[in-house]
């Protein structure tokens, strides 16, 4: 074979071997709890792999036990997945909040410092504050704004710099598309790492991976997914994924295993589907939301548009844009003009756009931030981060650029 094979050539055969079932071109789903030994020798061997009581001998690998260890549409998903960030090793889950707070609980203990970027994810926000702060664990969060001097400063103010041991960022931040540059928190992970303990920088790559950014290739440990978003990409499946190098992911999906949320035969296999046509998923949904931005700027309706392609040049914004990523992606958001009233008024009005949460699928989705997504963020951070009542966002699909443009030309006028 060619030395260099895209990721997208390899998503109809990665890791599959057709010997292996009767032929089949495609992975059958294995749905099956349990696996049959050879003998009772072979058993012994899996267990003795499965539970690190030793070393995998040359050639060996670990055979399949039991479907909450190890499947083999989960495997294949697996090593699939790895290619397009170019990781060593992916765990996948039933959701994307359960590879999230896998990574979260197997890495933080109490009396640990996590710090974290600010707006998350409304769930993981959640997590930290009626979770992760309740097992002991101390908590401080800096926003995108913040130099890396202001962040190491927010680190040492808080009096447990010593045992900061996880940083987590999310970049593009949702709803408003604000960038943190991952290479500066890996320098930050460093700066507060020992001999005797390294600091993990963990990236949720939901809104532009995996094909539009590499967390991984700038420095940070952990490539997170709502799998459920672009991955999946149909609105029809929750799932999950964390990827990095071999030992961290080890590490990652034992306690996967024991908590039992990996994700299932079903879902892996729709996964597998999903990912054959993913890079040609993505790439139109961003080529439709550049005609879609573009109608929005010009609007008279429309205040301002939050939207990767719309960062003006020569700003630092600009500067981590061109490094990081290599589209603008397919999430607008933008500020009617107006309030609440405006705003629900376009959401109610659209016919082919359709208002729900969730992104990142073939359908167009629209929703109100300040009143759904983000009705848990505290109106101080609201205020701060633009969350206001005027502001809409849009994840856009694979209709005709044409037709989207259309829904909301009609719908804007009745605003
Ligand atoms: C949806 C989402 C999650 C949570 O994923 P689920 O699959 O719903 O559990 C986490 N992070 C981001 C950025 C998301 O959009």
């Amino acid at each position: 074979m060619k030395e260099h094979i895209h990721p997208e050539s390899l998503m109809m055969s990665h890791g599959y071997k057709p010997e292996l079932s009767e032929g089949a071109i495609k992975s059958p789903i294995f749905q099956t709890s349990t696996f049959v030994f050879k003998n009772a020798e072979e058993g012994k061997a899996f267990f003795e792999i499965q539970n690190g009581k030793r070393k995998k001998h040359e050639g060996e690998s670990l055979g399949l036990i039991y479907s909450r260890m190890n499947n083999p549409n989960l495997e294949i998903l697996e090593s699939r997945l790895t290619l397009w960030d170019g990781a060593e090793d992916a765990a996948v889950f039933e959701s994307g909040m359960a590879a999230i707070t896998t990574v979260l609980l197997e890495f933080l203990k109490p009396g640990d410092l996590f710090a974290y970027s600010i707006p998350l994810y409304g769930g993981t926000e959640h997590f930290i504050d009626s979770y992760i702060q309740k097992i002991g664990v101390h908590t401080v969060e800096f926003k995108p704004s913040h130099t890396k001097e202001q962040i190491i400063d927010i680190i040492n103010k808080s009096g447990y710099a010593d045992k900061l041991s996880l940083m987590f960022i999310e970049t593009p931040s949702n709803p408003t598309n604000t960038l943190i540059d991952i290479s500066m928190c890996k320098e930050i992970a460093d700066h507060f790492s020992t001999k005797e303990k390294q600091v993990y920088l963990a990236c949720d790559n939901t809104y532009m991976g995996p094909l539009w950014q590499h967390p991984l290739k700038h420095g940070a440990d952990f490539s997170l997914y709502s799998a459920t978003k672009y991955i999946g990409g149909h609105s029809d499946l929750i799932a999950g994924a964390c990827l990095g190098n071999k030992a961290l992911i080890a590490r990652v999906r034992s306690l996967r295993s024991q908590l039992g949320c990996m994700a299932g035969p079903w879902t892996s296999w729709l996964m597998m589907r999903s990912l054959e046509t993913l890079k040609i998923r993505m790439e139109e949904q961003a080529r439709n939301a550049k005609k879609v931005a573009e109608f929005l700027v010009s609007h008279p309706k429309v205040e301002k548009i939050y939207y990767l392609g719309a960062i003006k040049e020569g700003t630092h914004e600009y500067e981590i844009y061109k490094k990081q990523y290599s589209s603008a992606g397919a999430m607008i958001s933008f500020d009617v003009k107006g309030g609440e009233k405006e705003a629900f008024r376009l959401l109610n009005e659209l016919k082919l756009i359709k208002l729900a949460v969730s992104l990142g699928s073939t359908e167009s989705l629209a929703e109100h931030p300040a009143t759904m997504t983000h009705a848990g963020v505290s109106d101080e951070h609201k205020k701060e981060m633009s969350i206001s009542e005027k502001l809409i966002r849009l994840s856009v699909g694979l209709e005709n650029a044409e037709d989207i443009i259309w829904d909301l030309t009609q719908a804007l006028e009745k605003v």
